[in-house]
């Protein structure tokens, strides 16, 4: 069995996933409009924030749809995602995304352009959308569009380079390393688990080694950094 396999049995054995703490695959079954909006709020800044910032979105305006987005101004629209910070880029991103958005007919030739193109095709389509890079571009491939992508957060780059397992820091190519290693029907929980893991085992400061179950495969740990 491949590497990244055991890694997600073994973290799958000792985390629960708890999906409510996660803004992208709580809102999936929304409007790719409106999907977007809520990874763009998630960029740089932690799911809590982002979850925040997309509740008064949602509160304000009732629906998350490009004509209530453009019925606000861009400082009303800073104001109210505020929680997730940058918050008057981020408003000015979200505003360009709404005029993009309101026509109908480009966003379902997006649509079906993504859905019928290979993933490289389809995450070029996405990252010429304002604010869209390649991050977000592949929470909305594997989530939004059921296709094999592997997003890269600050937990999974993490997490990868104390295992030792890619040098590069290079999203590229701790994203390829994961879909090589692991069975693509497990990739989305895989994703979430090894979020979960950052957050909760492979902090940023003092990760709890001892307890982990991954460690026999951790370079950091076989180092000597055993707390
Ligand atoms: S052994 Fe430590 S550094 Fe390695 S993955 Fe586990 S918690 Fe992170």
């Amino acid at each position: 069995m491949q590497i990244g396999e055991k890694i997600y049995r073994e973290l799958k054995r000792i985390h629960k996933i708890d999906l409510k703490s996660f803004i992208a695959p709580n809102i999936r079954n929304k409007n790719l409009f409106e999907f977007i909006i809520g990874v763009l709020l998630s960029q740089n800044t932690s799911d809590r924030n982002a979850i925040r910032a997309y509740n008064n979105l949602l509160k304000s305006l009732g629906s998350i749809t490009p004509q209530k987005i453009l019925s606000k101004s861009p400082d009303e629209i800073a104001l109210l995602i505020k929680p997730a910070g940058m918050h008057f880029q981020r408003a000015k991103r979200i505003l360009e995304l709404a005029r993009i958005f309101s026509d109908e007919e480009f966003v379902s030739e997006l649509i079906n352009k993504i859905k019928s193109l290979p993933v490289e095709e389809s995450r070029k389509l996405l990252t010429k959308l304002p604010g869209v890079g390649e991050k977000t571009a592949d929470v909305a491939l594997l989530m939004y569009f059921d296709k094999p992508a592997f997003p890269i957060d600050t937990h999974i780059r993490r997490i990868t380079l104390r295992l030792g397992v890619v040098e590069s820091p290079s999203y590229e190519k701790i994203s390829q390393w994961w879909m090589k290693e692991l069975d693509k029907k497990h990739y989305l929980e895989a994703h979430l688990l090894l979020i979960t893991h950052g957050r909760t085992v492979c902090k940023a400061k003092n990760p709890e080694c001892r307890k982990c179950p991954i460690k026999q495969y951790c370079k950091y740990y076989a180092s000597g950094n055993k707390k």
